[in-house]
């Protein structure tokens, strides 16, 4: 059932489809939560749920009729959806939808906006939606979905029913990315367990961190104490040029001092705890190698860069002034 394929949202999913069921759905949702975690993915299967032709139970969808191969081909008349056309949701694009929802639904049904990422917002695009959503169509819903519902009028919050969206479990996201992008278990559970919480960023990691460059970022971590300051500066100035490579490089340092924590408690044994479990070797060699005290220096100093990066900085010094303190702490070995 299309249904059973929004893992860990159930709560959710069962307040929508319950008010599908008895005809109480609202105009207007507010899908709150964390990014990626099935909320767009909800309001798609909640719609084509509305609309099916011949749905298997009451409050599901058939995946085969006219109108579900629609919605799955991007191809419903009655499903309007709009997102951020560069950094906000403008104007144009609500009056564009006002046009549309002046006619009654084309194929007969239901219709549904859907506004992804609605905290992107402008001002005027706001005050337009909220003309909308005081005097809502007939046979319409609007779905508003957004991970910073500060960041929305409250006017516009107050005119919508809250559903909240949970921060998936690492298994919950290896379930996803073995399913949808046929990951193998073992890159699943890596990449889950980087994610935060959320599945669309577990995927987005997935393509930009192949294995081998994950691989070769630890080395070069393990491998700083040996290296030359000329190196340093030089894969300093390389890397500083690319902005989400930095955020990751970082991600990656932290969760492998993490590991090596977490290695020196517990040892050989420690396997399940582990994120780079695959790489358990070259844990216990680096683990071997240096004090619980300097790898909590390290970890401070990777955390009080990624607060900084955040500022603006010079991206190159911060990252020379980070390898040359982890080469120095990392130098000083098990004292
Ligand atoms: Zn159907």
């Amino acid at each position: 059932m299309p249904f059973d394929r929004i893992i860990g949202q159930e709560k959710a999913v069962a307040v929508l489809r319950n008010a599908l069921r008895n005809g109480r759905l609202a105009h207007a949702y507010l899908f709150i939560g964390p990014e990626g975690v099935g909320k767009r993915l909800t309001a798609l299967t909640l719609f084509k749920a509305m609309n099916c032709q011949s749905p298997p139970e009451p409050g599901d969808c058939c995946e085969k009729c006219p109108s579900c191969i629609k919605v799955n081909s991007s191809n419903h008349a009655d499903l309007i959806i709009l997102e951020p056309e560069g950094e906000t949701i403008k104007i144009d694009q609500i009056r564009g939808m006002q046009k549309r929802l002046r006619f009654r639904p084309m194929e007969g049904g239901r219709r549904a906006c859907i506004l992804d990422s609605a905290d992107c917002l402008n001002d005027a695009a706001s005050n337009a939606l909220l003309k909308i959503l005081e005097e809502p169509p007939q046979e319409t819903h609007l779905f508003l979905i957004t991970s910073r519902p500060h960041k929305l009028l409250p006017t516009i919050l107050s005119r919508c029913q809250w559903v909240k969206f949970r921060p998936l479990s690492p298994g919950q996201i290896a379930q996803i990315l073995q399913t949808d992008q046929s990951l193998e278990d073992e890159k699943a559970h890596f990449y889950a367990s980087l994610a935060g919480g959320s599945a669309g960023q577990a995927v987005a990691l997935s393509d930009r961190v192949d294995f081998q460059k994950r691989l070769d970022w630890l080395r070069f971590f393990s491998s700083l104490p040996q290296k030359s300051a000329e190196e340093i500066f030089e894969t300093c100035e390389r890397l500083a040029k690319e902005e989400e490579e930095v955020g990751d490089l970082l991600d990656l340092w932290k969760i492998w001092v993490r590991d090596l924590v977490v290695f020196k408690v517990q040892g050989e044994g420690a396997k399940e705890g582990l994120i780079n479990h695959d790489l358990l070797p070259d844990l216990g060699k680096d683990a071997a190698n240096i004090s619980f005290d300097r790898l909590e220096g390290i970890f401070g100093s990777i955390s009080s860069i990624q607060r900084s990066l955040s500022f603006n900085v010079n991206k190159q010094l911060a990252l020379e002034t980070l390898m040359l303190e982890i080469k120095k702490e990392s130098s000083m070995g098990r004292r």
